[in-house]
């Protein structure tokens, strides 16, 4: 087989497992070597370990904006997971291509492989450049690409699309919640049970917070704060996880537990765990320190990102009915680099092979079918760079 087609190319790409927590410097290697044999040099941005690097580069004209072609290349973990076939290969079976992210979203990085040579040979003709932005960390909440936007943010010509290829379907997509997860802890104050009310119990002052959390998101949920275009179609707030206590026989010291918003376009998240604040602080602190002045309850994020909404009367939108040959604009519940984009003025859309009903599952795979239609669509933005103006 060609090494240069999709399938071989995406099998290259499942055999790195560039799991979030390991470093994706293989993966990434093996893209910029794949690009300089074809001619194209990359941009590395690196973390301050140099273990993990986003990767950027371009093709055709400099001294204008562009298309860019956005993946992560990071996945989530197996671990616990029941997979029928190696994760960290790939296995083709009955039009299907398994392994830990062919849908989520190496299948779209390959396609994309898969299209340089063709854009390289056409590169004179290219009116408009477009550019590979291949990032790491996405999956912990889009960490990685900050450092890469920051840069891009910086120079003249700033790109006028951004396609995030995660799995649609290649159903064309708008927009979708941003989100913010925090931690709370709460510190109480320790005794014997049989001595409770002279202790500072941490877990039922969590189970009040919670519970306020839960009065906070039915607020959230009311009509008016509708938009139809989410599903939900409002934002919403979550308790995840929780930890705490040692012993039934002892009032419990701490509780720590982890909460998340998914807010809609325009709601700003940080307003829920402000709320929270002013409650602990109000009505939960005096009470706890009433009986032990050094109690505590305090809040701290742990990721964020912003919703993404571009508008259907936009350039982007027309440029993505151009690619998805569809008009039918719709949002998805996860979350995408999109957002961010979009902050560092770079309109983002979001259009890409398989679904994402197959992401972080176990026997995760991308079909034929779509990966042909991925290339499909890479030949029509070649067309449209080919000749916009
Ligand atoms: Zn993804």
């Amino acid at each position: 087989m060609n090494d240069r087609s999709s399938r071989a190319l995406l099998e290259r790409l499942i055999g790195f497992a560039t799991v979030s927590r390991d470093s994706n410097l293989e993966m990434i290697d093996f893209i910029r070597q794949y690009l300089a044999d074809l001619g194209v040099e990359s941009e590395l941005f690196y973390n301050a370990e140099r273990t993990k690097a986003n990767l950027f580069a371009t093709i055709g004209p400099r001294d204008r904006g562009g298309i860019v072609l956005s993946g992560h290349t990071d996945v989530v973990p197996v671990d616990g997971q029941a997979w029928t076939v190696e994760p960290f290969a790939l296995t083709e079976r009955d039009g299907r291509l398994y392994g830990r992210g062919t849908a989520d979203m190496k299948g779209f990085i390959a396609s994309v492989l898969a299209a340089v040579p063709r854009f390289v040979e056409r590169e004179r003709e290219l009116e408009l450049p477009v550019h590979l932005a291949f990032s790491y960390d996405e999956e912990v909440g889009c960490l990685g690409v900050r450092s890469m936007l920051a840069d891009l943010e910086k120079r003249p010509h700033r790109p006028v699309l951004c396609l995030i290829g995660e799995p649609t379907e290649l159903k064309p997509v708008l927009g979708h919640k941003g989100k913010l997860a925090m931690r709370c802890s709460v510190k109480g104050a320790p005794c014997h049970s049989a001595y409770a009310p002279y202790g500072v119990n941490a877990i039922q002052y969590a189970a009040r917070l919670i519970n306020r959390l839960e009065q906070i998101g039915e607020q959230l949920s009311q009509p008016e704060h509708h938009d139809e275009r989410f599903d939900p179609p409002y934002s919403t707030v979550q308790t995840g996880t929780i930890k705490g206590g040692r012993a039934l026989n002892i009032v419990p010291a701490e509780c720590e537990f982890d909460f998340e918003v998914r807010a809609l376009p325009g709601f700003d998240a940080q307003v829920v765990a402000d709320e929270l604040q002013t409650y602990a602080d109000a009505e939960l602190l005096p009470k706890m320190r009433a009986v032990k002045s050094d109690t505590d309850i305090r809040l701290q994020p742990l990721s964020a990102y912003p919703a993404l909404a571009t508008s259907p009367d936009s350039e982007a939108a027309r440029l993505l009915a151009l690619l998805s040959g569809s008009t039918e604009f719709a949002t998805v519940a996860f979350g995408t680099e999109g957002g961010l984009f979009d902050q560092a003025g770079i309109p983002a859309v979001v259009c890409g092979p398989g679904s994402m009903d197959q992401g972080h599952k176990p026997d995760e795979f991308v079909s034929v079918e779509q990966m042909d239609a991925c290339e499909a669509m890479l030949e029509r933005l070649m067309e449209h760079l080919a000749t916009a103006r």
